[in-house]
Parts: structure tokens; C-alpha cells; sequence
């Protein structure tokens, strides 16, 4: 499918339910209002120069965001993760619509680009970082696969072969060696590695693919991570500082005295450098299973975010669920800002539309769906109904 098509097919698909108020009927779930929880990434002026140079998916521009939050301020009321927590842990119902911001990450621009904006409008918002990352101009590895990989596949001709020649003897198995067509889709190469390696073989993908083409860190400032005095003026201007891990590493395929590591050792470098206890935690992609569950309970934390709507019903605060906003997500085929479209992500529309694809791993995330109540719309800004199609409860 052509992106201009799957374009025209999400905004037409986005303006048919909402007029149809099928979008009310798929996001509602007894008449209950449920929070809307946004996850952001990095923040820069202009997207469009990074083309090629950065996830796609994890940018958002100034303006573009100022857009989003003002359309989603005109709706729901903001509060702080904080708030959202101790909500969620009464099992009291949210009485009005609430929306909650948090940013993943913890890249520079967010500090540059989106603590201004954020303090003008008084929005509160939480920031998942990775430690070992913080004060560091290393990529983080996620960025440095992808422009790895934007280099190599492109050197390598796209050859699968030559591709797959580069891990030769460096104890790199791909279970199910790579997916037919991936190398003419960098992203989906990219998640293919990223999702099924540890890091640790991680690594070893990049030192092979450096050994085709090198990447200079430096020459990517917009990627580099905040630094301590960064991370502690947003937590002294009110922002909520929550672990994102040490080191991005996806818990459901680490071992798990790694995870522990990654889950204990993050937040007591936090502790450390904030003075303050950490309350709150983001899995790296959303990846959750019972035992990474389990394991960030123990390691203390009160509240976890997830990428989708699955919920572990044994754990419901530690499974709390985040829809993922971007440059793009809301622009129709013109490009243009579709009020729709932010519509069909609040209900949790565009969620049902896109399934989540993971197992979780268990009966966890077999949990069905429900919703909320009929989404806000343009024309209805005090008509209050979320449709956040989760299982808050
Ligand atoms: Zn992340
Ligand atoms: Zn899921």
C-alpha cells in the first residue's frame, strides 16, 4: 500500500466513523470516562530535516505539537501523572475528561523545544529517561540501528545475502532470518532486529554494520539525550522524571537478572541525582510481559505505561495504557491537521484499527477491549465523552 493510499484510507476511514458516530459506539464502554494518556518522543523545529535521519515516528515539531495539545486542551482537562496514578489506584471513575502527556526518551529537544511550550500552557507532563544515556553524546541504540541500517542496506545493494554475510561468526541468529521484503523497508529491518535481539547481540549487529559504514554521533545533535542539569530543571519546574530503563534495553527479551538490573539500577540513579523517590516507569516499546510485570513491582514502582490498550488485570496501575502521537498522526492526505483523525486517536479508534500484534506472552493480553464514552469533536468541544478504548476499571 502506498503511503499516499494508506493516507487517504486512514483520513477517509477517520471521517467516515466519526460522522457516522461509529467512533462514539467503538470507543464506548458503559458510559465511563477513561483518561487519555499521550506518549511523545523527540521534539525539533523542522521534521522535514530530518528526514533520513531519525525514526520517522518518534519526531514531532514545535508547532505540530502546540496543535495537538491545544486541540486536546480544548477538550479533556491535563493532569500530572501523579494525579492519573492515584486516580487509576482509588477505582474511583475519572468524573471529567483527563489527558495526561508524557515523553519518552529523554532527548535534548524535549528540554529545548517542549519544556517552553509546556510551561506557557501550564501543562504538566512526564518524562521516561534512560540513564545511562543522560549527559552522554552517544546515540541511543535504537537511533543508531536505524541510521546504521539507512547507510548499510543502501551500500549493501539490498542484497539479503551480502546482508546476512556481515553476521557471519559473530554469534548473531536471526530465529527467523529476515523477513521477506525488508530490505527495501529500513523501519520494518529495524524493528525486526530491534524487537527479537537483546542488546547485547545488539551490539554486535552494530559493530558488524559499522564495519560497512560509520556513523558519527556527534554529527546528530537532535538525537543526543538531555544532560543532568537538563533532566533536573524540568523536574524542578514540576515535571514527573520516570525510568525508561538504563540502557533502552526491551525487557521482554532480556534475562532476567538484567532486567532487574535495568529496572533497580535505573531508578537508583534517579533517586540519587533527584533526591526524590521514582514513582513511574515506561517499558521500552511498550513490551510487557507477566514476569516484566512482576519484576518492575518489585523493583518498587507504583505506575507503569505501556503502547496499547492490553492490560495485565493483576496489575492494572503498572499496565497503564498510552496512545503514541507524531508528526503525521493526525494529518490527512493534504498534510493538513485533521481534527478528525485526533478524534479517532482519543476514542482509541486508531488503536482498534491497528491492533496491537503482541502476545504479552499470556492470558494478559487476551484481555478484550472496551471503551470509554462518545469522543469530543470539533464541533462539540464541551461535549466531554472520552472514547479511550482501554480497561481502566
Ligand atoms: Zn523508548
Ligand atoms: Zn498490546
Amino acid at each position: 500500500m502506498t503511503r499516499m493510499f494508506r493516507s487517504m484510507s486512514k483520513s477517509g476511514m477517520a471521517a467516515a466513523l466519526h460522522w457516522s458516530g461509529a467512533n462514539a459506539f467503538i470507543g464506548s464502554s458503559a458510559g465511563r470516562v477513561q483518561p487519555f494518556v499521550l506518549g511523545f518522543h523527540s521534539v525539533v523545529p523542522d521534521p522535514r530535516a530530518h528526514a533520513g535521519r531519525a525514526i520517522p515516528a518518534n519526531l514531532i515539531s514545535i508547532g505540530m505539537l502546540e496543535r495537538q495539545l491545544d486541540w486536546i486542551g480544548q477538550r479533556y482537562r491535563f493532569i500530572t501523572l501523579d494525579e492519573l496514578g492515584a486516580q487509576i489506584e482509588s477505582g474511583a471513575p475519572f468524573s471529567r475528561p483527563a489527558a495526561a502527556v508524557t515523553f519518552d526518551d529523554g532527548y535534548a529537544g524535549v528540554y529545548h523545544h517542549a519544556l517552553p511550550l509546556l510551561k506557557r500552557k501550564g501543562i504538566p507532563a512526564g518524562m521516561f529517561v534512560v540513564t545511562e544515556s543522560i549527559g552522554r553524546t552517544q546515540l541511543q541504540i535504537q537511533d543508531k540501528l536505524y541510521l546504521l541500517l539507512s547507510h548499510v542496506v543502501p551500500a549493501l545493494r539490498h542484497s539479503e545475502s551480502r546482508f546476512l554475510e556481515l553476521f557471519d561468526g559473530k554469534r548473531i541468529r536471526l530465529r527467523q532470518g529476515i523477513r521477506p521484503g525488508s530490505m527495501h523497508d529500513i523501519g520494518g529491518l529495524m524493528r525486526q532486529l530491534f524487537t527479537t535481539l537483546p542488546q547485547q547481540t545488539l551490539l554486535r549487529v552494530v559493530a558488524a554494520l559499522e564495519t560497512v559504514s560509520h556513523i558519527e554521533d556527534k554529527e546528530y545533535p537532535d538525537l543526543h539525550a538531555m544532560d543532568w542539569e537538563m533532566v533536573s530543571a524540568l523536574d524542578r519546574s514540576g515535571m514527573i522524571i520516570g525510568s525508561h530503563t538504563q540502557t533502552h534495553a526491551l525487557l521482554t527479551i532480556e534475562k532476567p537478572d538484567r532486567v532487574v538490573n535495568q529496572l533497580a539500577g535505573s531508578a537508583r540513579t534517579l533517586e540519587l541525582k533527584l533526591g526524590k523517590p521514582v514513582s513511574h516507569f515506561a517499558y521500552p516499546d511498550g513490551r510487557f510481559n507477566p514476569e516484566v510485570v512482576s519484576a518492575v513491582a518489585r523493583a518498587g514502582y507504583r505506575w507503569a505505561y505501556t503502547t496499547c490498550t492490553h492490560r495485565d488485570p493483576l496489575h492494572p496501575s503498572l499496565t497503564i495504557p498510552r496512545t503514541l502521537l507524531w508528526e503525521d498522526a493526525c494529518l490527512d492526505i493534504f498534510r493538513r491537521f485533521s481534527s478528525n483523525l485526533m478524534s479517532c486517536h482519543a476514542s482509541g479508534v486508531i488503536s482498534w484499527l491497528t491492533s496491537c500484534k503482541q502476545s504479552h506472552d499470556s492470558e494478559v493480553s487476551a484481555a478484550p477491549l472496551s471503551s470509554a464514552q462518545p469522543a469530543p469533536d470539533a464541533s462539540s468541544a464541551d461535549s466531554n465523552g472520552i472514547l479511550r478504548r482501554s480497561m481502566f476499571s
